[in-house]
């Protein structure tokens, strides 16, 4: 077999090699290409994607590669690590969230993926406009991803300050009048995804699903497209703070992914305790939700941490004027509706009214394998 490449990078059994995939064409002259890290073991085994930077101002999964990536991984490896470290090279220049080519979220542009089921509903309908070149060099990486077959493809991200990190589970969706994915075959994607995330090791929480997960475009994230698209276990990683790395964070991450390759037989040995991190098991599936929003424009008194547990009546925030009056009824308590834990704070202590001001984890009785609307 000819040695895999991957743009420029080709793989040598044993090593770790660098290249890069072709980008955007700038109008100053020159491209912006994609760097791509490959390490390959001495022995075949199966192939896991590692991606990363597709928000420019989110840097934990770049800290957490760079620790990942050793000669002694490739000594140690069974099968292929494919890693791509800047999937928004210019945003990681300008350490912004989206690129300045584009006004709208990168992460939102991977390719849709109910193209074979639905042939009316591509990415270039003859009537629609066309492609961004973004969305032409995100479909060149799709298409990668779908040559190389990998067992699955973890996607790096931070989420806000002092965010707990945590997995997202993206649904799956089957198709129940066309071409394409069975109930039975989504719900068989949908354990794998399952046992992945189990060897993952970090506190598990489900997207949005079904009408709101695709209002949203997350279908076109790069885990939900990859996921829904390629039938590949994919799924976004959130790694705590942006532009700000938690300490802990990376090495969890790390042992994490390494975990993952041992569940893959891409690694010897035991999986290693994910230390350094809340991870929170509790006893049933949980789904993100914003609660509060501030009612009233104010200053904002959290009264419960990332991380703490919270049941319904519990107070979350305390409102004040300048002067630290409470501008709410009951002291200026806002009360939990639901039970479930604190994922994060959003910014700020002076919140307007409408602002959300909490991310939960709630109880989660949403069912996971969903028929694609529309
Ligand atoms: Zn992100």
């Amino acid at each position: 077999m000819p040695p895999l490449t991957i743009g420029t990078a080709a793989a040598r059994p044993g090593e770790i090699t660098y290249g890069t995939i072709d980008g955007i064409a700038l109008p100053t002259g020159g491209t912006d290409p994609f760097p791509v890290i490959i390490a390959e073991g001495k022995e075949d085994g199966p192939v896991m994607w590692i991606t990363t930077g597709i928000h420019g101002g989110e840097h934990t999964g770049l800290m957490t590669i760079h620790q990942l990536l050793s000669q002694e991984l490739a000594d140690a490896l069974r099968g292929t690590l494919i890693v791509l470290p800047a999937l928004n090279p210019t945003g990681l220049r300008t350490k912004q969230r989206m690129p300045y080519v584009i006004q709208s979220d990168p992460n939102r542009l991977f390719p849709r993926p109910d193209q074979n089921a639905s042939p009316s509903k591509t990415n270039s309908d003859s009537n629609a406009k066309p492609l961004s070149e973004i969305e032409e060099a995100f479909q060149r990486i799709y298409d990668l991803i779908a040559e190389t077959q990998p067992a699955c493809l973890f996607d790096l991200h931070n989420a806000w300050f002092g965010s707990i990190p945590f997995a997202f589970r993206d649904p799956v969706f089957f198709y129940p009048h066309g071409v394409g994915r069975t109930r039975a075959q989504a719900q068989k994607l949908q354990n794998r995804v399952g046992k992945m995330l189990d060897a993952f090791g970090f506190t598990i929480v489900n997207e949005f699903v079904a009408d709101d997960y695709v209002s949203k475009n997350l279908h076109r994230s790069v885990s939900g497209s990859v996921l829904n698209g390629l039938d590949i276990p994919a799924t976004t990683i959130e790694l705590g703070s942006w532009m700000h790395i938690d300490s802990g964070v990376p090495q969890a991450a790390a042992a994490g992914l390494r975990n993952v390759m041992r569940s893959l037989d891409m690694l010897p040995g035991d999986p290693e305790p994910i230390s350094g991190i809340p991870v929170l098991h509790p006893d049933y599936p949980v789904r993100r939700t914003i609660f509060p929003y501030a009612p009233k424009t104010g200053i904002v008194h959290h009264l419960r941490r990332p991380a703490d547990p919270v049941q319904v009546g519990d107070p979350l925030v305390r409102m004040t004027d300048i002067y630290g009056r409470p501008i709410l009824e009951d002291d200026g308590l806002i009360r939990s509706e639901y039970e479930g834990f604190v994922m994060a704070w959003h910014h700020g202590v002076v919140h307007y009214q409408g602002e959300p001001l909490v991310d939960l984890a709630i109880r989660d009785e949403d069912d996971l394998i969903v028929p694609y609307p529309g």
